[in-house]
Formats: C-alpha cells, sequence, structure tokens
C-alpha cells in the first residue's frame, strides 16, 4: 500500500465522505474552516466502521467535532458560510476564531533551554534526566491528525514551526555533552516517523557520539497511523537498520508507541511492524490519553492493554488528555479517570501493573493521581509529583486536593507542587 494523505477538501472527493450522514458533513465541512484535518489512506480503509459514525473511535479520534467550538463561533460560521462565503472572505472570521481557540502553554519558561550562548530553539527540558529535541523537519507533520492534539496550532503556521525547532544536527550536541545529567533524549511532536530515514540519521547521529546520553527515545504514532513504515516503505528495512545501528552503539532504544483505542491493534500490518521493531532489539513502550468518547471505559483500556502485552510491548502511561481545547471537550472529570484505570488494571493481567495512571503531563511536573483518601472526614484525590523540572525538588511529593466528582482541573500543578502544605 502507498501512503496517500487526505486534507479536508481531498476527503470530500472520496466515497467515505459520502458515507457520512448529513449532519457530520455539514459540522466536517464548518470545523475543518478552523481545525486542520489530515487522514490517509490506511485508515478509511481499515480502521474506521462507516457503518458506525459518529459513533466509531477511531472516527471520533481523528473528525473534529462540534464541541470543540463554542456555539456562539460555530454558529457564526455556519451563518457566514450559509450567506455564500468561500475561505477567502471568511479568513477574519477564521484567524479570529483560531487565535480564541488556540492553546495556552503554562509554565513553559522552566522548559526552555538557555546557555551562555542563548536560547536554543527546539530544545526542551521538562524533567532533570531528560531532553526533548524538534529538528525542524519532524515538526511539520504526522501520518494523520488526533482530534484532540493541541499541535494544529503548529501545522498551520511556518512561524511556530521554526521558532520551536533546530535545523542544524549538531545544535544540541555540546549543551547535552556538558549536562551529563540528561540520559534521555527524546524526540517527539510532531513525529520523526514521517521523515525519511536519511534524514532521521542525520539528526540521531551526532547524538549517539555523547557518552552521557544512554536512551534514544521516538514518541510516535506512526504505528496506529501508518504502520507500513516499518514493513513496506521504501527505506523500511533502512529504519530498522538505524534502530539496530543505535543498539550497536550502546544506547537503549526506546519507541513510545502512541495508542489511544484496541482498535488501532487489529491489523496484520500493525503486527508485523511491532515484530519488525522488537526484532531490532527496540522496546516499544505504549502511551495514550483518556479521552471522553473514544476510549473512557474501563474494558477498551484492559482490552487495549492486553492486545499491547500479547504483542510483546509494554503499558507505560494513561494520560489524563491535556486538555487543550477550550471548550474542554476531550477530557473527562478526574474521578471518572481514575475509576477507569483502576478497574481496567483489576480486568488485566498483572502484568498490566507496569503502566501508571492516570497521570497530567502538560504541566510542568508529571503528576500521578494516585487515588483518593479521607481526612477529618472530608475526600481529596492524593497527587504524587513523579517527575519535576530542572531546579525545582518537586518529584516525590505528595499532595491533597478536596474531592470533586465532576472536576476536570486542579488548578496549578506548578504552584500547588511548591507550597509546603497539604491542600
Ligand atoms: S500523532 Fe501526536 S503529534 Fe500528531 S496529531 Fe496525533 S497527538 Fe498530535
Amino acid at each position: 500500500m502507498n501512503y496517500i494523505a487526505y486534507n479536508s477538501k481531498t476527503f470530500r472527493n472520496t466515497i467515505y465522505y459520502n458515507k457520512l450522514p448529513q449532519t457530520e458533513k455539514d459540522s466536517f465541512n464548518i470545523l475543518s474552516f478552523i481545525f486542520h484535518f489530515k487522514i490517509n489512506n490506511y485508515i478509511i480503509e481499515n480502521l474506521i466502521d462507516w457503518e458506525n459514525i459518529p459513533d466509531d473511535p477511531i472516527y471520533r479520534l481523528l473528525f473534529p467535532r462540534k464541541e470543540m467550538l463554542n456555539k456562539a463561533d460555530y454558529d457564526r460560521i455556519k451563518m457566514l458560510v450559509s450567506l455564500g462565503m468561500g475561505q477567502k472572505e471568511l479568513q477574519p472570521f477564521i484567524d479570529d476564531i483560531r487565535k480564541r481557540a488556540s492553546p495556552e502553554l503554562k509554565q513553559t519558561e522552566h522548559n526552555f533551554v538557555v546557555s551562555d550562548t542563548g536560547m536554543h530553539k527546539g530544545m526542551y527540558r521538562n524533567f532533570e534526566t531528560i531532553i526533548n529535541l524538534c529538528p525542524e523537519p519532524m515538526v511539520k507533520t504526522c501520518h494523520a491528525y488526533c482530534s484532540y492534539c493541541f499541535r494544529w496550532v503548529m501545522f498551520n503556521s511556518k512561524d511556530i514551526q521554526q521558532m520551536s525547532s533546530y535545523t542544524n544536527p549538531d545544535e544540541p550536541v555540546e549543551y547535552i555533552r556538558n549536562h551529563k545529567e540528561i540520559k534521555d533524549v527524546l524526540f517527539t511532536g510532531a513525529d520523526l516517523m514521517t521523515l525519511n530515514t536519511k534524514t532521521i540519521k542525520r539528526y540521531i547521529e551526532p547524538i549517539l557520539d555523547i557518552d552521557s546520553v544512554e536512551v534514544i527515545r521516538v514518541g510516535s504514532k506512526s504505528l496506529a497511523w501508518w504502520p507500513h513504515r516499518f514493513v513496506t516503505d521504501k527505506d523500511a528495512d533502512e529504519l530498522l537498520d538505524m534502530f539496530r545501528y543505535i543498539r550497536n552503539r550502546g544506547k537503549h532504544v526506546n519507541f513510545c508507541a502512541h495508542f489511544t483505542h484496541p482498535n488501532e491493534l487489529n491489523s496484520d500490518i500493525v503486527k508485523e511492524a511491532v515484530k519488525r521493531i522488537q526484532d531490532t532489539g527496540a522496546v516499544i513502550r505504549c502511551q495514550g490519553p483518556v479521552v471522553e468518547g473514544i476510549n473512557n471505559s474501563a474494558e477498551t483500556w484492559s482490552t487495549m492493554w492486553s492486545k499491547q502485552i500479547n504483542m510483546g510491548m509494554i503499558p507505560y502511561y494513561m494520560f489524563i488528555e491535556a486538555d487543550h481545547n477550550k471548550e474542554s471537550c476531550f477530557r473527562i472529570p478526574l474521578a471518572e479517570s481514575l475509576k477507569i484505570f483502576q478497574e481496567a488494571q483489576k480486568l488485566t493481567t498483572g502484568l498490566a501493573r507496569t503502566v501508571r495512571g492516570p497521570v497530567f503531563i502538560n504541566d510542568i511536573n508529571r503528576v500521578l493521581l494516585d487515588g483518593t483518601t479521607v481526612v477529618d472526614n472530608k475526600k481529596y484525590f492524593v497527587l504524587k509529583c513523579l517527575q519535576s523540572a530542572p531546579g525545582t525538588d518537586h518529584e516525590g511529593r505528595i499532595k491533597l486536593i478536596p474531592y470533586d466528582e465532576k472536576s476536570k482541573i486542579t488548578d496549578n500543578l506548578y504552584n500547588l507542587f511548591s507550597s509546603n502544605n497539604t491542600e
């Protein structure tokens, strides 16, 4: 199968667009003015059940949903479209809505890498032992776009791509060499696996010369969105040889596979892709967010973890959805996330105890929602800081916040873990 990507315009020329109920077509036509849409032939032919629209989880994972916009904005665009306005006339309205719908990233100043020579673009330090690297060719796209991803802002803007990435592959070397506490180098956001192997090699090779780096991590959804990358793409073998080469240079290869639903794990091609990656000595650890209307049930998570374990992969994290959508339509209440996680573990083999969750990742701390407790007849959520930014000492701290059945938010996790009180 050769890769064919569809955007919102070209998708409308496929037979699959005509399978959408009229209400879905209408909202797709409105929302795709605002949000970016990308899907490919493997997904539309294999992963979506077109007889089950709009409930199919993979459909919901890819197609924008009405709740992503507030009603007033949605109605305004709808009205303007009904008046016959085209893309050009609509652009000022689109820009205005996009601006207001753009996600706010909190506490990012703690993550920037600054040295004597100034700030290093495309390098981020979330935690003491890890550095995130964003080579310029990597930040541009993924094999398809997830509806819940905040990176639509970046996909939409060359300026943001340039501001948040680096072009010279040697750029990070000196900094990492001078920071021997950095053990893991993570390439993530958008997706390194969309690049050809030669380009990937150019950016990884200089890192392999740094003795203090022990792990090369790749965060990718390619196993779900385009498993052919590891099987039939013309440089698939070369890519797998690169993983072997990294192993032979003495580094661990951690492939962080982003899976959201067990249906992503069913095809023969994904099974073959997983096996081919594993044959190189790379370890696949799986992670993904719990998302409203896509995977918010214990059975779904248990099925997904069971399949991953059966395929030799390691369930690693269940994330609390980053909630970068202003309407908060993807995040579920904290109490529900916790219940899903705990029940899913009970339904699954003990090997699923390797997975940690539910975990917040979008704040400066990586925080585990570890359970609930009662103090003086009052119920609390128990939060534990698993990792914190360089220069902070939040790691290992435990905090209590008042339990609320419906709450989706925790306020500011950075401030919470900076304080010495218990709530
Ligand atoms: S694959 Fe990852 S980076 Fe790409 S759209 Fe999905 S969540 Fe965002």
